[in-house]
């Protein structure tokens, strides 16, 4: 494990939901799962692509209905945070996953701001990211309804199926949550081509980019993006497991280095892919031989990526 402090900026909440939280949720909510044991369902969290895992995965979100659940489920990620080192974390979670079921908005974000209030190892910042799955026009009505907590929020994102979803299509909604002072972010250039995420920088104006790994198929971009100091919140372990990459010998982690990108190591949907923040680094340490000086520089490139400390 990686002792170094750092900062976690491409976690998605939902994404930290392991198998036994999910099964001990759906008892104690009536929520009948197609997986009925750990076994069957971890052996579920075998995916093709991006779609086959959100297939699984908003499937697995069915289980969160009571303010109780969700401040379960952020608490339990930050305990396993602060272990890993992380000292800031910047949190997504998906409003419309939730509303979409049902689950009134006040029943999100009274959970997560417990668990928030529950701790004081983590510093945590909340991120609610849109669905590109849905329509730009349910993504506005949802920032609407986020208003009353604008003030306790810190930006927005962008995340769920990315082909043939565009980020332009998101220019009005990302406009009127910078106009309330909001910090924004977007998944872009993760199976998406390098043009999204041209039109996360341009059209959406972004701060970060979460992925932005095929940024590396255009050298304009990834020269646009070391010269402007744009971070990108990279996650291997998903790459590899949703066969972004081959594996990472294939990723382009290294590759952005060298090309001065700022980087965030980030575990994304850390139950689903094999290992949190920690584990992370752990992982491209030993693909690409990096010493502890090398993991503490990145360590530090990811708080300094973070919006507030
Ligand atoms: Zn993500």
């Amino acid at each position: 494990m990686s002792p170094h402090p750092k900062a976690e900026l491409h976690l998605h909440v939902e994404g930290t939901l392991e198998p036994a939280m999910a099964l001990r949720l759906a008892a104690r909510n009536g929520v009948t799962l197609r997986h009925r044991d750990v076994e069957a369902l971890s052996a579920a969290y075998d995916f093709r692509d991006l779609q086959s895992f959100l297939d699984l995965y908003y499937e697995c979100m069915a289980v969160l209905r009571t303010a109780a659940d969700f401040e379960e489920l952020l608490a339990a990620y930050l305990v396993r945070a602060a272990a890993d080192g992380v000292t800031r974390a910047e949190v997504f979670f998906d409003p419309q996953a939730h509303t979409s079921r049902d689950v009134p908005l006040a029943v999100v974000m009274q959970g997560l701001l417990a668990a928030i209030d529950g701790q004081e190892a983590v510093s945590v910042g909340l991120i609610p990211c849109f669905v590109r799955h849905l329509p730009a026009s349910d993504a506005l009505a949802s920032l609407q309804d986020l208003e009353p907590w604008a003030d306790l929020l810190l930006g927005v994102g962008l995340d769920s199926t990315e082909l043939g979803h565009p980020p332009s299509e998101f220019a009005e909604v990302f406009a009127l949550a910078r106009s309330w002072g909001l910090h924004t972010v977007a998944h872009a250039g993760e199976e998406g081509p390098p043009a999204y995420v041209w039109e996360a920088l341009d059209v959406l104006g972004v701060e970060r980019v979460d992925h932005g790994i095929r940024c590396i198929e255009d050298d304009a971009l990834v020269r646009r993006l070391a010269a402007d100091g744009v971070p990108l919140t990279v996650c291997p372990l998903s790459n590899v497991r949703l066969r972004c990459v081959a594996d990472l010998a294939a990723h382009p982690l290294p590759r952005l280095l060298d090309a001065g990108v700022v980087v965030a190591l980030a575990s994304d949907d850390p139950a689903y892919f094999g290992g949190y923040v920690g584990a992370t680094y752990d992982a491209v340490q030993v693909a690409y031989g990096w010493s502890e000086a090398d993991l503490g520089r990145l360590a530090a490139m990811s708080l300094g990526a973070a919006f507030t400390g």
